[in-house]
Formats: structure tokens, C-alpha cells, sequence
């Protein structure tokens, strides 16, 4: 970090800062211009912030010089990490598509959404059981039963299943159910305490953008999962909230590549919350694979109109299957496969 002093700043003022630094373990380098001192603070400045220097007396302004994650950077790891969802690679050379519907309904909705994932070629299965509405008074998602109905459907297709976790204390059943990737919502991008949670069990985390977060917050989320030791992290775009309410988010594509080049981790694209509609989603997706996503996580209902969440944005499965054959080409244009 480097603290930059105003011009007349006093000695005893420098001295504030050096002493400040010196008590969190870090050395100090001062530097005498003409007109300002600098004070750089040497070490893991990480266990430093601006906030702790700004309001001293004699400082302009204070800055790190290097990232806040770590762990998550490639900046400390070179090579993509490639993740191993129940044998489905994610990360490598396959972009891999995880399909299914927004909300686990009936045995028989799921059943006809788990052969359609599979005909169409997907290689995951999602829907949600624990469903974050705005509504309070919207279906809510069938909870336990959910998670059992998505499990036996993926099994009789061989399908490793994805299911956003809202609450730590379903974590345990979670587990029990063997959820495959446990999904992070938007809405609980920051929610640091069930960050932490999920950072202490040997699951992969999806982990979606929050809807207004910046690049830097969503990689420091990713931190928080990866410090407790589950670096098994797949970022997943999935819409930021803009001006424009011509459709229900912005796909962010340039995410994509700034996060590949930042992070090692494998990052997918959800193009059914970000457009919102169904018709939006094969371009939307064939952006992602172009911009160089890993993955995509795709609505798709066996009935788009009777669906009890998100109906106006899920595919039925023969236009998944549709999409899938586009994407493969989209894949393979720039050397992947799909
Ligand atoms: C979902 O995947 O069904 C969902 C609620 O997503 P998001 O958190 O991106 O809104
Ligand atoms: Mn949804």
C-alpha cells in the first residue's frame, strides 16, 4: 500500500503513519519528493485499507498496490483450473451445458425436464427447490422435497445436479442429498456468513454475480468461499441491472474474458436471467461460447407456459436441443468443443 502524504505534511505526521504500518507487521519504504512524502507499506498489505490511513492527519489519500484476492487470482496460479463436477469436467476444453428448469415442480415436470436435458446433450441438470422471490407471497420452491424430486430425476438420466443454497442451515441436507454444485444466488452474492459456510465443505460453488456487483466485489466474494479451503469455485454471469428495462438484465459479456483473465476459475454464463425471455436466449448464449465461457446454465421446462417460476424465459427441451447444436458449432469455431 502506498499512503501519499499533502505537500507541508510534518514530520511527526510521517511518523503517525510509519508507527501505524510497523504495528500491523509490515516494514516501511519512505520516499522524499520535492513537494510530498510517500510511505510505502511493505508486506502482505492485504491486512491493510485506505480507511485506516485516509483520516490521519498529513494524508492525501492511501491505495493497495496489489489485488485483494488472492487465491482466486491467476495472477498466483497460471494454469485454468479445471473442476470436476461428479466427473463432469468444468474449466478445460469442453464447454459444458447444465439445463433444466428454474423451480423443481412435480415428479412428472421433472422427469420430462431430465430427458430433454439429456436428449438435447446437456451434461448437468439444475432446478431449485429453495427459490429466492421477490415476492413473499410467490411459490417459495418445494424445499426438501424438491431437492429429492431433482435428485431422483437427474439419477434415472446420470446427471450430476446444481441447486442454489440460500440458507446455511440446509447446508447439512444439501449434503445429504449430495447436491453436485452448490449454487450461490445473486442475492447472496455478499452474504459473507453463507460464503464462509459453503467455504468449508468439498462441494463446487457456483457462485452467480451479484445483480449490481462490480468485477472486484464478485472475486472478493469468491475469496471469502475459497479461504475456508473449497476452492472448487465456478463464477457464473448471469445480468447486471443497468438503466435500460428493455429486457430483465444486461448480460454482461465483457465479464467473461476480464474474469479469465483475472481468475483461474472457470466462469459460465446464464442467459435466461439475464435476457429474461426465451427467444433472447440462443443469442445470448452463443455470445458467451464466443466471448470464451466455460459453461452455460440454461432454463428449460417441458412446458415453458404452465411453469411455476420464469416461464417467459424457459426453452422447452426441443429448442434446447436446437441450441445445443448451434453452440457446438460456435464451440468448435474457436477450438473448443461442446
Ligand atoms: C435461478 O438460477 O433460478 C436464480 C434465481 O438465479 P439468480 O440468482 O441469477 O436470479
Ligand atoms: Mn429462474
Amino acid at each position: 500500500m502506498i499512503i501519499v502524504m499533502q505537500p507541508g505534511a510534518g514530520e511527526a505526521e510521517i511518523q503517525a503513519v510509519e508507527a501505524k504500518i510497523l504495528a500491523h507487521g509490515l516494514s516501511v519504504h519512505v520516499s522524499r519528493g520535492t513537494e510530498r512524502t510517500l510511505i510505502g507499506a511493505v508486506g502482505d498489505e492485504r491486512v491493510l485499507d485506505p480507511e485506516m490511513f485516509d483520516p490521519m492527519p498529513g494524508v492525501e489519500k492511501s491505495m493497495h498496490i496489489v489485488k485483494q484476492y488472492k487465491i482466486v487470482a491467476r495472477e498466483w496460479h497460471r494454469e485454468n483450473t479445471v473442476i470436476d463436477v461428479a466427473g463432469v469436467p468444468i474449466g478445460g476444453p469442453t464447454v459444458q451445458v447444465i439445463g433444466g428448469p428454474c423451480s423443481v415442480e412435480t415428479p412428472a415436470q421433472m422427469s420430462a425436464a431430465a430427458v430433454g436435458v439429456k436428449t438435447a446433450g446437456a451434461r448437468l441438470m439444475r432446478g431449485g427447490a429453495f427459490k429466492p422471490r421477490t415476492s413473499p407471497y410467490a411459490f417459495q420452491g418445494k424445499g426438501v422435497e424438491g431437492l429429492e424430486l431433482l435428485r431422483s430425476a437427474a439419477d434415472t438420466q446420470g446427471l450430476p445436479i446444481v441447486t442454489e443454497l440460500m440458507d446455511a442451515r440446509m447446508l447439512e441436507t444439501f449434503l445429504k442429498y449430495d447436491v453436485d454444485a452448490i449454487q450461490i444466488g445473486t442475492r447472496n452474492m455478499q452474504n459473507f456468513d453463507l460464503l464462509k459456510e459453503v467455504g468449508r465443505v468439498n462441494k463446487p460453488v457456483i457462485l452467480k454475480r451479484g445483480m449490481s456487483a462490480t468485477i472486484n466485489e464478485w472475486l472478493m466474494a469468491a475469496e471469502y468461499i475459497a479461504i475456508g479451503g473449497n476452492h472448487d469455485i465456478i463464477f457464473c454471469e448471469r445480468g447486471i441491472r443497468t438503466f435500460e428495462t428493455a429486457y430483465r438484465n444486461v448480460l454482461d459479456v465483457t465479464a467473461v474474458p476480464v474474469l479469465k483473465r483475472e481468475t483461474h476459475l472457470p466462469v459460465i454464463v446464464d442467459p435466461s436471467h439475464a435476457g429474461g425471455k426465451a427467444w433472447m436466449v440462443p443469442a445470448l448464449s452463443c455470445a458467451a461460447v464466443a466471448a470464451g465461457a466455460d459453461g452455460l446454465l440454461v432454463e428449460v421446462h417441458p412446458n415453458p407456459c404452465d411453469a411455476w417460476c420464469d416461464a417467459d424465459q424457459a426453452l422447452t427441451p426441443s429448442e434446447f436441443a436446437v441450441l445445443i447444436g448451434q453452440l457446438r458449432a460456435v464451440a468448435r469455431a474457436i477450438g473448443r468443443d461442446l
